[in-house]
């Protein structure tokens, strides 16, 4: 019998693109290819790109080149090299004068052509090259996931808000949602495979349906779910919720539900007003604690993350300001920050990029303190409390969950392996600030 060709999938960036990757693993099995053990030996390596930051793209670039030549030399000839995703898209033609040896190079509407485009380079050793218009429907199917306890379901695919200091707009093309009853039937694939918990994905779910013309379509989809599966034992979550989108009717729906989760993903971006509306974000910093408080107050123990860019072009001291006391008064469980990053074809581009690299170093530095010392105070309201943890991940005597609101857990064990399994704990807090899960019957 003939060697099937193993494939290793590098990704780079969110969870939309490791969601990808996934089902890009799925079309290349299905083609009768197989998955590689280490990269270094792969017959073909494809690299899943980010474009968000530059940074992204530096380090994509060091990567590539690191794995490509460790394969070669591994294996004694070259493998296959396929570039797909964000970074692909954005800068197409122009990645073959730093990446020469790409075999397949493609955007982020191509992915069903891969595996034949991959197929038909090995036979004719010629480049295949193609940047397709995005499709008109988004009805990806067919994720080969890794283990069996959390899954990404991507809900819609693209954007449609044009933040002027993202590139995703430009690179994923327009919001298309997937039919609802298609994710109803993923839903009920992974309930069968025994998936625990689900993060439905979409770059503003919030959103999800508008381009079928149904305003409230996310509110429907999250109300069929809960109609369909109430009674089972999984968790579903979703990200993200653009601020401006997210509407009461939403918590609502979360606070009456056994398995949608109460976590919420609420970029806040900026805290100043002025620079909001440089972003195009399309809220005031009032209008966002506003939220946030009707969060508090409907599901007090509701976790709510975000992310936060500092050093944006003009960026003051005080406007700065602004942004540690939006922090102060929101209290974040989970925070991503970043430093402003300009990205090409942005509104934001055309602005000078002109805070210092040192200013937004030491932003961030600060950002940091004042994020801990929020969360800090958060945390007396979790503490105490008795819970339910799913174990994710068991390592070095320890287990490691998550609780329904997204809140991480460290989970002194007793040997036995709990993976996959829901265990209740009572929540207390390490010197660092960490939450530790205790056993009461252990
Ligand atoms: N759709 C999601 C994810 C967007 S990308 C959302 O709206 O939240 C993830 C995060 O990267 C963004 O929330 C933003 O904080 C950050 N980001 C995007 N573009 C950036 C840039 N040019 N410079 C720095 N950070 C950026
Ligand atoms: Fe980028 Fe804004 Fe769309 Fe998020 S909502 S992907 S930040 S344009």
């Amino acid at each position: 019998m003939e060697k099937k060709l193993s494939v290793a999938l590098v990704t780079f960036g969110c969870q939309m693109n490791k969601s990808r990757s996934e089902h890009l693993l799925h079309l290349f099995l299905r083609e009768g290819f197989s998955r590689a053990q280490k990269e270094e030996e792969a017959d073909i390596l494809v690299f899943n790109t980010c474009a968000v930051r530059e940074h992204a793209v530096a380090r994509a670039l060091g990567v590539i080149s690191y794995l490509y030549h460790a394969a070669r030399t591994k294996r004694g000839k070259p493998p296959v090299v396929v570039l797909c995703g964000c970074m692909s898209e954005l800068l197409r033609e122009k990645l073959l004068e730093r990446i020469p040896y790409v075999n397949v190079l493609v955007g982020t509407h191509d992915f069903n052509v891969i595996p034949r485009f991959v197929q038909e380079t090995i036979a004719s050793g010629e480049r295949r090259i193609s940047f397709s218009p995005p499709s008109p429907l988004f009805l990806e199917e067919g994720y080969e996931r890794e283990g069996r306890i959390s899954a990404y379901l991507p809900i819609a695919f693209g954007c449609d808000n044009f933040c002027s200091y993202c590139v995703v707009p430009y690179t994923t093309g327009p919001q298309r949602s997937k039919p609802k009853e298609l994710v109803l039937k993923e839903l009920t694939n992974l309930l069968e495979e025994g998936f625990r918990e689900v993060t439905l994905l979409g770059q503003n779910v919030n959103t999800y349906g508008k381009d079928f013309g149904t305003p409230y379509a996310f509110e429907e989809l999250l109300e069929s779910i809960e109609k369909r599966f109430g009674r089972e034992k999984i968790w579903i979550r979703f990200i993200t919720s653009h601020p401006r989108d997210m509407r009461r009717g939403i918590v609502e729906i979360i606070r009456e539900s056994h398995i949608l989760c109460p976590y919420f993903h609420l970029p806040l971006q900026a805290g100043s007003n002025r620079i909001l509306q440089l972003m195009n974000r399309g809220y005031t910093k009032e209008q966002y604690l506003d939220i946030v408080s009707y969060i508090r107050e409907s599901i007090p123990e509701a976790v709510i993350g975000t992310d936060i860019i500092v050093g944006f072009p003009t960026e003051t001291d005080a406007d700065f300001a602004d942004t540690l006391e939006v922090v102060e008064k929101a209290q974040f469980e989970i925070a991503y920050t970043y430093a402003y990053s300009p990205r090409p074809r942005t509104k934001a581009a055309e602005l000078e990029d002109d805070v210092p690299q040192e200013v937004k170093k030491e932003r961030l530095e600060a950002l940091t303190k004042v994020l801990k010392e929020a969360y800090s105070k958060r945390l007396l309201v979790h503490e105490g409390r008795k819970v339910e943890v799913l174990v994710v991940e068991e390592k070095k005597g320890l287990l490691f969950g998550r609780t329904r609101e997204n809140l991480g857990v460290t989970i002194p064990t007793k040997g036995k392996s709990y993976l996959g399994e829901f265990l209740t704990v009572c929540l207390t807090r390490d010197s660092g600030g960490k939450l530790i899960g205790n056993v009461e019957e252990w």
